[in-house]
């Protein structure tokens, strides 16, 4: 049998005095496109989860009333059975605005955390804090999920002790310390990103699925708070996001579908981007490697570039092998059905 892997966990730190860096990232997140330079045209879709039926009322209406018997009402019924279809699943909206609601860019940047660590020494960093959803044998290629498994095989490939619950123990794992579980708010808040005039359009895909998406291009902007945090933590969010060494990150997967391929469409392939972050007046001054960025002062631009190369790196030195650099997108599209 094989052996269970620990999980490396810790007392989270206090949430009730200001002790490290306090700030806020703006953060643009936007679906791939190649008139943007991106590597392909990618849809979005970030779905409220419900789907709706759609009816032709006033025929329904007629139907209904021309029934005289129950048999013939019994018929109206069957009738609409036959009818009715699956309307176009609902990009998310608040307020009348098209987001991508905070919780969603939330779970996006943790699962590609936790997805990121590997054991060392019999313990591993995070645990999966929906982890009834993994799989833990590979499933076979064309079922659900094989994707991935295959895409992340190193931080599936094993099992770990079940997640963090703070209102069952008093230790919880990094990530839950960062992001908050059962029992323990996060240190790092998301709020929704808004989108940038997007027109949704509709899609229909040969499964049968409809989808209302966001076209290739599709702009949102949104805020990420961050409370006592350690410099190589900030890093180590910036990572989360695909960010490397530029304020613009790579090809990450966002989303919806975002692990099938059609003919026709790619899904969920999206870039993030800081364009500001900004320190609390009452944060600790961010001092590393000859930067130097004072409480209430922020950054952008070229010195942003250069801020985001110096915490990724900070946190690669922290984690070392621990921490995976897995081109999702690209092994994506290594793989064959
Ligand atoms: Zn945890």
């Amino acid at each position: 049998m094989q052996s269970l892997v620990k999980v490396k966990r810790s007392q989270p730190r206090p949430r009730d005095r200001l002790d490290g860096l306090v700030g806020r990232l703006t953060v643009r997140l936007r679906s791939c496109s190649r008139a943007l330079g991106d590597p392909s045209d990618s849809y979005l879709h970030v779905g409220t989860g419900v789907l709706r039926l759609k009816v032709d009322e006033a025929r329904l209406k007629r139907l209904a009333e021309s029934a005289r018997t129950k048999s013939q009402l019994m018929k109206v019924v069957e009738d609409l059975g036959r009818e009715i279809q699956l309307d176009y699943a609902d990009f998310t909206t608040v307020r009348g605005l098209v987001v991508v609601p905070g919780a969603s860019v939330k779970g996006n940047v943790r699962a590609r955390l936790e997805l990121s660590f590997v054991p060392s020494s019999g313990y591993v960093r995070s645990c999966l804090i929906r982890a009834s959803e993994e799989p833990l044998e590979p499933p076979p290629s064309g079922q659900h999920g094989w994707r991935h498994f295959r895409i992340w095989s190193e931080s599936l490939g094993f099992a770990r002790e079940s997640a963090c619950d703070y209102t069952e123990g008093d230790e919880v794992c990094l990530l839950c310390d960062l992001f908050g579980t059962a029992g323990l708010e996060g240190l790092i808040a998301f709020a929704d990103f808004v989108g940038d005039q997007v027109r949704l359009t509709s899609v229909d895909l040969p499964t049968g699925e409809k989808l209302r998406v966001a076209p290739p291009g599709s702009a949102f902007s949104g805020t990420i708070t961050f409370t006592n945090l350690k410099a190589w933590e900030v890093g180590l969010l910036l990572y989360g996001m695909g960010l490397r060494s530029l304020r613009l990150g790579r090809p990450v997967l966002f989303g919806k579908v975002k692990y099938r391929r059609y003919p026709n469409y790619v899904f969920g392939v999206v870039r993030y981007e800081v364009e500001r972050l900004e320190l609390a007046p009452f944060s600790q001054m961010l001092e590393v490697e000859g930067l130097r960025i004072r409480p209430g002062s922020r950054v952008k631009g070229e010195d942003l570039d250069k801020l985001v190369r110096v915490l990724v790196g900070l946190a690669r030195d922290e984690l070392g092998k621990e921490l995976l650099d897995v081109d999702e997108v690209g092994r994506l599209e290594r793989l064959k059905a």
